[in-house]
């Protein structure tokens, strides 16, 4: 397919600009370029076709089942987009917020920003959070620097490590060494949960804070959860909850009652907003009252019955420019109100029914990774079937020739050949069984004809791919 930019044609135009209505602005010489930019240049109609080609090349949620675990990629509302577009949302200017003129027309974004960040505290049992981060990972950043702020204002000199499990995603031992922490990594017990006594034998006094996820990336909900909280607190730990499963639990259980001091939640993966391709996101940062003084600023506050900005005294300042992706925030905050109290229980009841439904279905010819109940996601390996040449590789290309976007594959790295499905909450019966369908086929093809599988994709606009070539030359002509 050729680039837009061989399209160009000197002289075309897809657009004409209005009269300019303001004086024209004179910019200082060394600010203008010399020579114009070399933009394409095309017509209305080439643009236009050229852009839906791609996006018809394209694959997300609003096509297909996309059962990407640890993603939540589920249905997004419309009514989110709806709200999000809304003038006084999408075209607020960020600079409206600090000029004394324009402050009436921010008091509605202030109040939204107010609002949500007060139902993502109470529905984690937290005393406050902060929109601010633009992504799950950012947010873990964000609270591991809130963490080392807690232990340098203690006197906490001598904290210098934070604990991860090896299930967890690699942007936790990431952040953590980011945020200027040392990372001691334990291993999962054969059940799929923490092997506490592996943790309890790295706890000592230097030890700042210990990250989790839960439930965790095997689907399993971190039973012991309030006795690793209680080892960590013994020292004066801090107890991260990496919220990208907050889908599962969601209305059933509070992080902050089950022990933890600090989380992100991941707005793009539990409230709405579509995320493949890495679009933009937003990973507030919630913390309970011992990391309240050290919250980003500034901070939407409310007095007299008037919205506006505060930094806290201990701050660790600014960790986004504005308030982060604010339209990301609006999108959560419609998705919030349209569920309501009930509804928002009723995600997490029904995300966990259809990940058990789809184990029912799949245990007999996938191997369950382990043997306790899932959540929201189970996982299988494909060791058995790569032990005779079909790898979980295959079986993901396999169900893009069939019309699926592929699930989670070779994560977590704790699970050999593993195939990781999460259906969300938001997906039919028939949608799951045609899956299912689909998965139990493909395991019969595995044993009778493997080539098929070995082969696939073959109805896409790319086939398989050299998967070193491309990782290591990202410019190569794989098209
Ligand atoms: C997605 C994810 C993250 C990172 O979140 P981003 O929003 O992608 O930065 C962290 N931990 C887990 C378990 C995740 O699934």
């Amino acid at each position: 397919m050729q680039l837009i930019f061989e399209k160009s044609r000197a002289g075309r135009r897809a657009i004409n600009f209005d009269a300019l209505d303001v004086p024209e602005a004179k910019l200082a010489p060394e600010l203008c370029r010399a020579n114009a930019a070399a933009l394409p240049e095309v017509g209305e109609l080439d643009v236009v076709r050229h852009f839906t080609h791609l996006s018809q090349r394209n694959v997300g949620i609003d096509d297909t089942f996309y059962p990407l675990g640890s993603c939540t990629m589920k249905y997004n509302p419309k009514i989110a987009e709806v709200v999000a577009a809304m003038p006084g949302m999408a075209k607020l200017h960020p600079h409206q917020s600090s000029s004394a003129a324009y402050a009436g027309t921010v008091q509605g974004a202030y109040a939204l920003i107010h609002e949500l960040e007060a139902m993502l505290a109470e529905i984690a049992g937290m005393k406050a959070a902060s929109i601010q981060p633009i992504a799950g990972a950012h947010g873990e950043l964000t609270g591991a620097l809130l963490m080392a702020a807690y232990h340098r204002d203690k006197g906490n000199t001598h904290k210098d490590t934070v604990i991860v499990p090896d299930s967890a995603h690699g942007t936790n031992p990431a952040s953590a060494v980011m945020a200027g922490f040392k990372v001691v990594e334990v291993p999962s017990d054969s059940d799929g949960t923490l092997h506490v006594d592996k943790f309890q034998a790295v706890m000592n006094d230097r030890v700042a804070g210990v990250m989790l996820t839960c439930p965790n990336t095997h689907g399993l909900f971190e039973s012991n959860v309030a006795r690793i909280a209680e080892l960590a607190h013994e020292v004066d730990a801090l107890l991260y909850y990496d919220g990208a499963n907050l889908n599962a639990i969601v209305g059933q259980c509070r992080p902050g009652d089950l022990g933890f001091d600090v989380m992100h939640y991941n707005l793009h993966k539990t409230f709405a907003t579509p995320h493949g391709m890495g679009g933009p996101g937003c990973g507030p940062v919630g913390v309970g009252e011992r990391l309240l003084p050290y919250l980003p600023g500034p901070r939407v506050v409310h007095h007299d019955g008037i919205y506006s900005l505060e930094t806290p005294e201990k701050s660790i300042g600014r960790i986004a420019a504005f308030f982060g992706n604010f339209l990301i925030a609006v999108r959560a905050y419609a998705y919030m109100r349209f569920y309501g109290d009930e509804g928002l229980r009723d995600v997490s009841r029904v995300a966990v029914l259809n990940a058990n439904y789809i184990h029912a279905r799949l245990k007999h010819a996938f191997k369950p990774a382990f043997g306790k109940p899932f959540m929201h996601e189970c996982v299988f390996t494909a060791q058995p079937q790569a032990e005779k040449g079909v790898r979980a590789m295959d079986f993901a290309k396999a169900l893009l020739d069939r019309g699926y976007h592929a699930p989670t594959v070779y994560f977590p790295l704790t699970v050999k050949e593993c195939l990781m499905i999460e259906p969300t909450e938001t997906e039919s019966k028939e949608t799951l069984d045609a899956f299912c369908d689909t998965m139990l086929e493909l395991a019969r093809l595995a044993e009778e004809c493997p080539e098929i599988l070995q082969q696939a994709p073959i109805t896409t606009p790319v086939g398989r791919l050299d998967e070193v070539k491309a990782a290591k030359d990202l410019n190569c002509a794989c098209l």
